[in-house]
């Protein structure tokens, strides 16, 4: 099989860098042809657009390599992390649709095996106890030009050492006062090899082992290590850890030196992390945007979170097709937000049914049409799928329409409703306007039109009308009113927060100035018959206004309310609204 076709024989994913060295480990017999790779978040919030970049490219090497995939949380830190982050992280992997199969694990669970490699290290002379303060070990860090010094407590004994260490873990000692540092180079121009800490003490409660610890691992320490236990192949990872790589292999090689682990070790391959424009990916703004209630909550459907985008309405399988589109590369560049909706738009245009809704109401009164009297059309549920079949959709005296598609006095190129013109009224008849109702302010309240009784979309001779207009209406006494929220961008700047011309010398710019003001709408539309039975998270096209979802909070059953997820096309291209 090539490696680069999917199990179920869908299209060939292009190649890449990462691609080619696995197709090299393959062929050089590395790892016997074995493929394991995780995703390794920290439970300390809500994943993102960003995150579903990274477990799309994890989980989808395994699955196209035929290996695993691990989802490991990654809770080495007790301060921040909680398990309703975790519960989230759980639950937005497998929206996603991804499986992890037997592979679910806490770096907590490792606390042990941590802690006996760190033992290895000191008895091997690579690592000793420092007792400077955190400002002292500072001074003598050195910089990027200058090298660093060496501690006063780097030539301890390897039994001091191992002493004081245990002591630490005992909680004999208060934070800051001890921290374990492994031992490689103060002088070398890598500032990550210049003795990093690898142990601190931390009086701290962790979500998962409880006061069991009162030293905890650094990230940079313990990361390698999961990685080794669970016998990763390649580890993969964004491009701001490419200088803790030097650091990952020399702890590994030590540990296998020692004996913890066999060769070859897991291998750190970092790839560009995903920017992209009009959304805040950073998690400290997407809580402060919470916290400070510019959104509602953490799955508001505009925030770029997976809750968030769940509740928009997008796809499993467009961030899939996205996740492959954009590509992974090794310099850092902008995605526009475009490329994202777009990738959503070409998913549910094949997956949506669709339905019609007329979102800005004008009564549309056929005089020519029975009182009381209704009939039903047939519209197709998807134009390129004809085994969805049809549904019905009533049609009586009195319609709505949209208020934009009846002009009193029309303009140049206007096909729809003006007094005299023709239209079809999509799936139904052609009709006539005859002319309005108003009230005493002007504003039209009622649009009047006679029907042809020859006309009925689907008969004998009902397409020799040459109609140019084509309306959607939804009938008076058999649709509903409904709520519909028009989402739209968070931001209404690409990149929320930077500097922009006229902004006054010296002014800082904060994100929230760029919120947009009509990211958020609610509106009540009138809706067809049929939607009243969309289930919450049902997706629909609603014929010209876009892509909606049934929202899966607030719908109860026989009431859905609907989130538009998309426009049908971008209305944000050339220079924005
Ligand atoms: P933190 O600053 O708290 O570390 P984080 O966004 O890196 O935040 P993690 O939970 O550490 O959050 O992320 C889990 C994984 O997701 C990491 O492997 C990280 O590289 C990846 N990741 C995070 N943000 C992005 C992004 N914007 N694009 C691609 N991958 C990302
Ligand atoms: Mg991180």
């Amino acid at each position: 099989m090539n490696p680069n076709d999917n199990k179920d024989g869908a299209p060939a994913a292009p190649s890449n860098f990462i691609r080619n060295q696995i197709d090299e480990d393959n062929r050089s017999g590395k790892w016997s042809g074995r493929v394991e790779t995780r995703f390794p978040p920290e439970p300390n919030g809500y994943l993102h657009y960003g995150h579903a970049k990274s477990i799309c490219l994890n989980f989808g090497l395994a699955e196209s390599y035929g290996g695993a995939c691990h989802l490991r949380f990654d809770d080495t830190n007790p301060e921040k992390e909680e398990q309703e982050y975790v519960d989230s992280i759980i639950e937005a992997v497998q929206w996603l649709g991804f499986d992890w199969r037997e592979h679910l694990y806490f770096a907590s669970d490792y606390f042990d095996i941590m802690y006996a490699c760190a033992e290895s290290l000191i008895k091997a002379g690579k690592a000793y106890v420092d007792s400077l303060s955190a400002e002292e070990m500072r001074a003598l860090r050195g910089t990027l030009t200058e090298p660093g010094k060496d501690s006063p407590f780097r030539t301890r004994s390897i039994d001091e050492n191992l002493d004081l260490f245990r002591r630490m873990r005992a909680g004999e000692f208060a934070e800051g006062t001890h921290v374990l540092r492994a031992r490689i180079d103060m002088a070398s121009p890598n500032i990550n090899l210049r003795d990093p800490a690898i142990y601190r003490i931390r009086r701290a409660t962790h979500h998962r082992t409880g006061d069991n610890w009162c030293i905890y691992p650094m990230y940079t320490f313990a990361h390698p290590i999961e990685d080794a236990i669970e016998n990763i192949t390649h580890s993969i990872c964004t491009l701001e850890f490419e200088d803790q790589r030097p650091f990952y292999d020399w702890l590994l090689d030590a540990l296998a030196s020692a004996g913890h682990f066999p060769r070859p070790l897991p291998q750190q391959i970092e790839f560009a992390r995903l920017n992209l424009t009009y959304v805040v990916l950073s998690k400290r703004k997407l809580i402060q945007l919470v916290d400070e209630g510019h959104v509602d909550g953490w799955d508001d459907p505009r925030l770029p979170t997976l809750v968030g985008a769940r509740r928009r309405g997008f796809t499993a399988e467009g961030f899939r097709l996205f996740a492959e589109r954009i590509g992974v590369t090794k310099s850092d560049s902008w995605i526009d937000m475009s490329t994202l909706e777009e990738c959503m738009r070409e998913h549910l245009n094949e997956a949506a049914e669709r339905r019609v809704a007329v979102l800005d109401p004008l009564k549309l009164v056929i005089t020519n049409y029975a009182e009381g009297a209704s009939e039903q059309c047939h519209a197709p549920n998807h134009p390129l799928k004809p085994e969805l079949g049809k549904r019905d959709m009533p049609f009586g005296r009195e319609l709505w329409i949209e208020r934009e598609d009846f002009m009193e006095e029309p303009v140049k190129g206007f096909h729809r409703l003006y007094p005299g013109n023709t239209v079809r009224l999509r799936y139904g008849y052609v009709v006539k306007c005859t002319g309005c109702e108003k009230d005493a302010d002007g504003n039209v309240t009622a649009v009047l039109a006679e029907y042809m009784a020859d006309s009925k979309s689907g008969t004998p001779g009902a397409d020799n009308y040459k109609v140019k207009g084509n309306l959607h209406w939804v009938s008076a006494a058999h649709g509903y009113a409904a709520e519909i929220r028009l989402y739209d961008r968070l931001f209404a700047h690409p990149h929320p927060g930077q500097r922009r011309e006229g902004d006054p010398e010296g002014y800082e710019r904060s994100f929230l100035e760029d919120i947009n003001p009509d990211s958020k709408r609610v509106i009540r539309a009138w809706l067809e018959p049929a939607l009243r039975a969309a289930k919450p998270e049902e997706r629909f096209q609603f014929e010209r206004h876009g892509y909606f979802v049934a929202d899966r909070r607030d719908s109860v059953d026989g009431a859905p309310v609907f989130n538009r997820t998309v426009t049908l096309k971008d209305s944000w291209a050339k220079g924005g609204k």
